[in-house]
């Protein structure tokens, strides 16, 4: 028995215990959308240890993108790398939870409130993750999965956005 596109949302927003979910028809096009939604400009920090949908979505929606280095161990952006790198056009930190490791994020959230920067996960590799108990979908201002056939959950093609954001999901 199929399903149709609602029940999937619901049942995905249930499983990732997220406040709201849009379905897309990749994971690139679904992140694309979301930095598109956040009415950005400027420049954005990213990793470049990551697939090249990542800084491409940045490269679509007009924003220059700004290389940060990693963490040794977790491959994650490092949040010293991410604060040495902040500059006056500094909009936003696009980070990745690269092999589903989640990002240092309450440290990445220490910064972008400091610096009043919006944060955007590509979540990609981290469909199920939780970091203490706190689900991967929900940091952030919005994260991006992907349902490529070589992640964990597929739809052969597909992606999603989560966001805790009523205003940004309408968006
Ligand atoms: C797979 C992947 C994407 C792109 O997702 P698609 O659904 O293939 O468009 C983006 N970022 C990362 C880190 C990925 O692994």
């Amino acid at each position: 028995k199929g399903i149709n596109q609602r029940e999937l949302e619901d049942g995905l927003r249930n499983y990732l215990s997220v406040s709201h979910l849009s379905l897309f028809s990749s994971g690139t096009t679904a992140l694309m959308v979301a930095i598109r939604a956040l009415g950005i400009s400027g420049d954005v920090i990213t990793t470049p240890f990551t697939f090249p949908a990542t800084p491409h979505a940045l490269f679509w929606n007009n924003l220059s993108v700004v290389f940060a280095d990693i963490d040794p161990v977790t491959m994650n952006l490092s949040p010293e790398a991410i604060e040495a790198a902040i500059g006056p056009d500094t909009a936003a930190i696009l980070a990745v939870h690269v092999f589903g490791t989640p990002c240092d994020w309450q440290a990445i959230r220490d910064i972008a409130a400091r610096h009043g920067l919006r944060i955007i996960y590509d979540a990609a590799h981290a469909f199920g993750m939780t970091d203490q108990n706190v689900p991967v979908g929900t940091l952030g201002d919005v994260s991006m999965f992907s349902f490529h056939a070589t992640k964990t959950f597929h739809t052969a093609e597909g992606g999603a956005l989560s966001t805790e954001d009523p205003e940004l999901k309408a968006r």
